[in-house]
């Protein structure tokens, strides 16, 4: 037996299913999420929710709770922000996801979006882990900084064993020798931890590259790779962002990447 338990195909070997309103991990369509990094304004939030919505994401994203790593950086909005994405969910119909880092902001967070966000500095947060766990709401679960994808699983082997097994898992790179790119984006997990685990995998590419030149082509190679997923930071403005500018598609570039999404999908078997 692998050391993680309710997570591996030992266990369960049908693939499983996680619903966020009108989106489904897992099946057959491949969930596009997109949103700027934080929630930095009212007008900013809702420039790129019907931008992305219009694209054909099914997702919102933005962070409102910061894990920077430099405590002088931009750090959130809080609850303020989490007003913001219910509102631009109303108006376009997009689930919404944001990341949550101990009980008050996720006491907060159950309350305003759809599903939460355990990012890769908490990876290693079991108390934390076990608390997105009884809350049952879905959890986007990074990997962490340097997790192996051993360490990775028993992270959600902590959320399904509290109770709550709508867990996606998002490879988002990880810390190597290598520093050209932000981070090392491990594609080659994508196929294997879907073979060794049930629960859908979907991929940050722009995280794993900090670059938005690097981002379309690796969010066409996650789709061909297989990945129930993307995961993508798209701002109105990237370079007025408060966060990760850099590697923040414009809403602009976001259209032009959804269509070669669309026809990658169709030669493996999926649709975007
Ligand atoms: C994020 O998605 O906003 C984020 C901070 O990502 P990660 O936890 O993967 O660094
Ligand atoms: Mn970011």
């Amino acid at each position: 037996m692998k050391s993680y338990r309710l997570v591996s195909r030992e266990v369960k070997n049908e693939k499983t299913l996680v619903r966020v309103k009108d989106a489904v991990f897992g099946g057959r369509k491949v969930v596009v999420i997109a949103g700027p990094c934080a929630v930095e304004s009212r007008e900013q939030l809702l420039a790129a929710a019907s931008r992305v919505s219009q694209a054909g994401a099914v997702m919102l994203r933005g962070g409102t709770f910061k894990t920077r790593t430099s405590p002088y950086s931009f750090q959130g909005l809080g609850e303020e922000g989490l007003k913001i994405l219910a509102e631009a969910s109303l108006e376009t119909g997009l689930a919404t996801i944001t990341e949550v880092v101990d009980q008050a902001s996720l006491e907060l967070a159950l309350e305003y979006v759809d599903m939460l966000q355990i990012g890769a500095r908490n990876m290693h947060n079991s108390s934390l882990l076990c608390m997105v766990g009884r809350s049952g709401k879905p959890v986007l679960l990074k990997r962490g900084l340097s997790a192996t994808v051993e360490e990775w699983l028993l992270a959600a082997e902590y959320i399904v064993a509290a109770g709550n097994d709508n867990v996606v898992l998002c490879e988002r790179g990880i810390r190597t020798f290598e520093h050209v790119t932000r981070n090392t984006l491990d594609l080659s997990i994508v196929p294997l931890v879907q073979e060794l685990s049930h629960l859908p995998v979907i991929v940050d590419p722009s995280h794993a590259t900090g670059d938005r030149h690097l981002v379309v082509p690796m969010s066409r190679a996650a789709v061909a790779a297989g990945a129930d997923g993307l995961i993508l930071e798209v701002h109105p403005q990237p370079e007025r962002a408060l966060c990760d500018g850099f590697q923040s598609l414009s809403t602009d570039e976001f259209d032009c990447l959804m269509p070669g999404l669309r026809a990658i999908a169709a030669t493996v078997g999926r649709v975007a």
